[in-house]
């Protein structure tokens, strides 16, 4: 059994901490030598003490092996602070967000999608890089380096090797952003002649927008970068299921971030109807990620059995149950499974 594994959670805002608590729940059932580091950052934080994350905070999660973690909210507008998720991903260097998708039968628009999106983390029109020129002007910075083009798209190539993918797209939009995009095109025609085995193309992003729900079929690993990755992977949760059940890993060369796509859902935080799945989703990326991986594909199946259940489902998808039936179907399910195996 690997060694004891230092797991730094962080619940977040909204409904955050309700499906923590969910998916904590499921991990210690599967009683793994885990050591849970709470660490408190985001909205209350901010009301707290002023600062939404601290150095100290980044250095408590830099201390643990991996991060679980619930969305946290980034307020609109001048005088607040910034998104917690974009300072975490860039101090952890976690430069690559790796978010599969797969068609989930009674939920999905279409069925048999399977694609990985693979969504540059650091740079971008997400560098905060912003300001105005008096009232009326506003300015943003998108920086796109080659050294972060090359990292993410040797990871996608990699990954499209490793995990017996046999395409990968480079979604950009280098007809009107020609130096920015226009770089990161560049640099995927140059890193694809390394990769012989994987098919390559490259697409304009409104077109892969509409391709998407058209002909899905074209696609298997997209890499992309920022923002147009964050679009496309809400638009991809609804073609293959719902935004409460897609997960993802946030992947660096030293640290790894596990977490649910969606947000903190305000208008429904404290109602108990949030759905945990898409956390759950995300703790089996990470026991896969630490070398659990017989118990992330328990609880993978446990997850995706449970979503068959429409009496214990939350109501996002279609379902009459909660969080807490939910959960506690998932615990049944993987109950069963464990004692057969
Ligand atoms: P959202 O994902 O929070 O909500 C969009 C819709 O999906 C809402 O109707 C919500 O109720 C529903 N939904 C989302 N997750 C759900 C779940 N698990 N179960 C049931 N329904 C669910 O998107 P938003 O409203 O644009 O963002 C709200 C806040 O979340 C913002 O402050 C934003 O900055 C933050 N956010 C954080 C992250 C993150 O921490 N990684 C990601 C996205 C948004």
């Amino acid at each position: 059994m690997p060694r004891s594994v230092k797991v730094a959670v962080i619940p977040g805002d909204g409904i955050g901490p309700e499906i923590m608590s969910a998916t904590v729940k499921v991990l210690d059932f599967l009683k793994l030598p885990f050591e849970f580091v709470r660490v408190n950052v985001g909205r209350k934080a901010w009301e707290k003490r002023g600062a939404a994350i601290t150095d100290e905070d980044l250095d408590v999660i830099k201390s643990c092996d991996v991060v679980l973690k619930g969305p946290v909210e980034t307020p609109v507008g001048r005088g607040t602070y910034r998104s917690v998720t974009v300072t975490i991903r860039k101090e952890l260097g976690l430069y690559a967000n790796v978010r599969p998708f797969r068609s989930i039968e009674g939920l999905a628009l279409i069925p048999n999608v399977d694609i990985v999106l693979i969504r540059e983390n650091t740079e971008g029109l997400y560098s905060g890089i912003e300001f105005r020129i008096g009232e009326d002007t506003a300015l943003g910075i998108r920086v796109i380096t080659r050294q972060a083009c090359e990292r993410i798209l040797r990871f996608a190539f990699e990954y499209a090797r490793r995990n017996g993918r046999k395409k990968v797209t480079a979604v950009h939009k280098a007809n009107i952003l020609k130096e920015t995009c226009g770089l990161f095109l560049e640099v995927a025609k140059e890193v694809s002649t390394e990769y012989s085995d994987i098919a390559y193309d490259h697409a304009h992003v409104d077109a892969v927008a509409y391709d998407l729900l058209k002909r899905p079929e074209r696609f298997d690993v997209i890499v992309t970068t920022n923002l147009f990755g964050d679009i496309l992977s809400d638009e991809l949760a609804g073609i293959t299921g719902s935004i409460g059940v897609a997960a993802s890993a946030n992947v660096g060369d030293k640290y790894a971030m596990f977490e649910a796509i969606h947000g903190t859902a305000p208008d429904i935080a404290g109602k108990g109807i949030a759905n945990p799945a898409g956390l759950m989703l995300a703790a089996s990326m990470m026991l896969n990620h630490v070398g659990f991986s017989r118990e992330a594909d328990l609880l993978r199946s446990a997850v995706m059995r449970a979503l068959t259940m429409k009496k214990v489902c939350t109501p996002d998808v279609g379902g009459r149950g909660n969080t807490d039936t939910f959960t506690s179907a998932v615990l049944d399910e993987l109950s069963k499974m464990m004692s057969v195996v």
